[in-house]
Parts: C-alpha cells; structure tokens; sequence
C-alpha cells in the first residue's frame, strides 16, 4: 500500500510520525513523503517501508487529463478501567500506548530508497498513492482535496484539518468512541476521514460514555489550550516570548515580588518581544480566543463543541456543547473545566464507574488535591495516550449539575493517534 505523508514535519505530523515508527505502521507500506517547502529534499528516515515498486502504478489516463490544476500553478512557485490515583505523587502509568515527547521529523534521508521528498501540490504525485494523510493545514486541504478529488483518484484521505469534517461524505474519526461509524463509513464505500477538533476530541476520551448512557442534557467546556495546538511555529513563540520575560529578572535578580512583576509587565508590554504569531504576548497570560469568529458571538473553537461533538456520536437530537475556549501559556495538552447538566440524578460513584468503562485510556482520578497536582495537569499528562478525569463533583446548582476537569495530550488523541489508527483501519478493511 503506497502512502503518502503531507504535513509530516510540523507538530501533528511529527507526532504522527513518532508514534508510526513507535508502533511499527511502516512496515509493510511504500510511504512517500510530500513537502510545501522542501521539495527534493530528503526524506526521514525509519520509514523505509517497502521499497517502491518498479512501475508506477499512477493515474488513470482519465485522471491524468485532470491533474495539472495546481501543478501548473506550484511550477511557478518554483488500561482499563477505573485507575484511581494514589496520595504517591506519581504521574498517571500510562497504559495502551507508549510515551511520546519528542517530535520525529527532519531527519536525514532513508538509504534504502534514497527518497526524496515530493511536491505537495503535485496532483499527479498524490494521485499516486493509495492513501494520503494530510496534517499540512486546512489551507493546504482546500487547495489540493477538491482538484484531486475531481481528478478521479478514489484513494483513502486521512486529514488532521478541519476543513472536511462536516461534509456528509466525511466522517470524523476517533475509534475508541465510534469504531462502528468508521467501519460503517469503509464499509459504504467512503474514503474521507478527518481527525476531530482536540478539544471535542479529547473531552470525548474522557466522557463519551455519559453521553452514550443518555446521561448528558447540554454540557459547558471551558478550555485551557496549549500553544502547540496552534502550530510548530506559536509554540517556538512562546518560548521566545518566556526567555524575554525571564531574562531581566535573570540580569538583575531581585527577591522583591512586586519588583520582578514590573520587570515581567514591562518586558510583556515592551513592543520588541516576538508577537508575530499569537499578536499579543501569551507567555505569563492568555488569549481567550481561539480560532475565527462565528456568527452568535462564539468563536469557530467553540462552535466546533456541539457539531462536531454529535456528528462523531451520531447523536440525534442534538446535545448542546458549548463554553469559552481560551489559549494559555502551556506547551503542549489541552485541559477543560466541564459542567455537564445530567439527564437524571445518578450518584458520583455511578458516573466514576461509567467513565472508567470508557476505554482504556481514560483514567478516573480521586477528588482530591494530591491526586489533582500530580496527576491532572499538563507537566503530568504531555507525551502520554492517558486521558485523566478528575475534580468530579456535585455542584452546589443541584444534583443534576456535574462538574468534572480533564487533561489530554492533544497531539496524540486530539490530532495524531486517531489518524493513524484510521490507517489501521483501513488497513484491515483492504486487508493489506
Ligand atoms: P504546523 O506545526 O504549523 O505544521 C504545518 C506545516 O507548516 C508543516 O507541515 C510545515 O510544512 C510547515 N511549517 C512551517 N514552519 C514550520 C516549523 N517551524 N516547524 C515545522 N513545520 C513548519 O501545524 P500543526 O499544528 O501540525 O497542524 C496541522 C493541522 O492539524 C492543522 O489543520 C491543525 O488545525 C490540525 N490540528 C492541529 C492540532 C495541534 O495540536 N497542533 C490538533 C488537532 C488538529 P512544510 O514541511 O511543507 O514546510
């Protein structure tokens, strides 16, 4: 199976990457790499694969007549269950899936097929390949899948953008909580799968259950997102802007609180420090806004919540998601401060049994503050598939309103683990 990697070297597609090779998904497939901005460049390595097959199995000629559509125009360019944490100040132990910290791409070029990598934007190139995973952007999406598409090629399209995932001939793929929708989807004939928004992602890894219970009436989401969820080059901002904020400080030490909080505002509010890519610091603040702006007062993040949240489910009628999504100053995870209005009264001992049949990465965390500072913060949870629940608890509005807070690890279940499980999928489906 000839697959191609679009996107492989930014922060979802190192990932990506990272957890193939860990899980050895190479093995048995040609994987052909694709760059915007490197084209010719060498491939990563420990991807090797198979070795490419001595003719081509290209396009189509009916396919061929159509592929130039956006070449012409880039030639110019040039563990189961319930796992309650102990008082031991232990990080979760991680189960199903292994630790991934580090990014995989940019490394130099596999001797076994000498590859190079190929231009994202030739539609003849892609075409070529029986599978393509997209974790380029949603620009990227918009520009090729259409043309592509219109081209004839009727290959399986794995996309971590947002662009496809509400199109009917789409699903949004996230296999622990809807395994029977994708096989459904393969099974009907469709080949366009997107990874979900994180954030929905995410809160589904940790609470699907109650709403495959019917325990859910609406539910508020206010978020915590880190800076990685926008991008390789935001989160290298927001570095640059912490080493700007701590560097005064450094140079002139001080054990006087209120006279390290003047030299931190005035080097956040000094109009050198790098702000090209969030447009305001975020280093020691936040940015309650994500994404574009919707109609209603919510921004595009927040909409995400109710769409996308009941077409992963299939829910009908619909269950309200919603809440304020705002950037923080972290590296990498998303956390989330839920409030769920239950359908009816059920004990807190019932919901924790119900969230830890999830599945097997969910993990139930104790109410209490020892388990909630080692287990269920972003230092705790980075690089692992765990999804940790914790803080559940009545709220004082009654017995039908539950609170609960979760972290996750948004670029493995809310961006990469999905796609490549997707793959697998497929995989099984076509049994190659
Ligand atoms: P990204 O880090 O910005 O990478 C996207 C592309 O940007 C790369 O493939 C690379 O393309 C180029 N790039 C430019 N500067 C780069 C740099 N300094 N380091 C690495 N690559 C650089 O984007 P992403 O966060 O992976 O997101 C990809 C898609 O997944 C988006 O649609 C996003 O909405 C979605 N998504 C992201 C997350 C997340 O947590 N980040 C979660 C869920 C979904 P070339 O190699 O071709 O130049």
């Amino acid at each position: 199976m000839r697959v191609g990697m679009i996107g492989w070297r930014g922060m979802v597609g190192s990932v990506l990457m990272q957890r193939m090779r860990e899980e050895d998904d190479f093995a048995r497939l040609e994987p052909v790499f694709f760059s915007t901005s490197n084209i010719g460049g060498q491939a990563p390595t420990g991807a090797g694969g198979l070795a490419p097959p001595a003719a081509s199995d290209g396009p189509t000629s009916r396919e061929a007549k159509n592929l130039d559509t956006v070449t012409s125009r880039q030639a110019q360019m040039g563990a189961g269950g319930r796992a309650r944490a102990g008082t031991s100040g232990q990080a979760p132990v991680e189960a199903g899936g292994k630790t991934s910290t580090g990014a995989g791409g940019g490394a130099p070029a596999d001797a076994r097929d000498g590859a190079t990598l190929k231009d994202a934007k030739n539609l003849r190139e892609l075409a070529a390949c029986d599978v393509l995973i997209s974790c380029q952007g949603g620009e990227y999406t918009t520009e090729i899948y259409a043309p592509l598409r219109a081209s004839g090629w009727r290959g399986y399209w794995i996309d971590a953008a947002s662009t496809l995932r509400m199109a009917d001939d789409a699903a949004i793929v996230l296999d622990p909580v809807n395994r029977r929708v994708i096989d459904e989807a393969i099974g009907r004939g469709l080949r366009t799968f997107a990874g979900g928004n994180c954030t929905v992602s995410l809160m589904l890894m940790a609470v699907a259950s109650l709403f495959q219970n019917g325990l859910v009436e609406w539910m508020t989401t206010m978020t915590y997102q880190a800076a990685s969820g926008a991008g390789a080059a935001k989160m290298i901002e927001l570095v640059n802007q912490m080493t700007r904020l701590t560097d005064p400080v450094r140079k002139s030490p001080s054990e006087n609180a209120l006279e390290i909080d003047r030299m931190t505002i005035a080097a956040q509010r000094d109009a050198s420090l790098p702000t090209q890519e969030f447009g305001v610091p975020l280093a020691g603040s936040l940015i309650p806004w994500v994404d574009r702006e919707m109609p209603g007062g919510q921004t595009r993040e927040e909409w995400k919540g109710t769409a996308e949240t009941n077409k992963i489910l299939g829910l009908a009628p619909t269950v309200p998601v919603d809440g304020i999504c705002v950037r923080v100053g972290t590296m990498r995870c998303h956390s989330q401060g839920l409030c769920i209005k239950l359908t009816r009264d059920v004990s807190v001992e019932e919901i924790e049994q119900i969230l830890a049949r999830g599945n097997q990465w969910v993990r139930v965390m104790p109410n209490n503050k020892e388990s909630t500072l080692h287990c269920l913060t972003p230092t705790a949870v980075s690089g692992t598939l765990n999804v940790p629940i914790g803080r559940i608890h009545k709220l004082v509005m009654g017995p039908l309103f539950l609170g609960a807070f979760t972290v996750g690890d948004q670029l493995l279940w809310g961006a990469a683990e999905p796609l490549r499980r997707t793959l697998r999928i497929i995989r099984e489906h076509m049994g190659a």
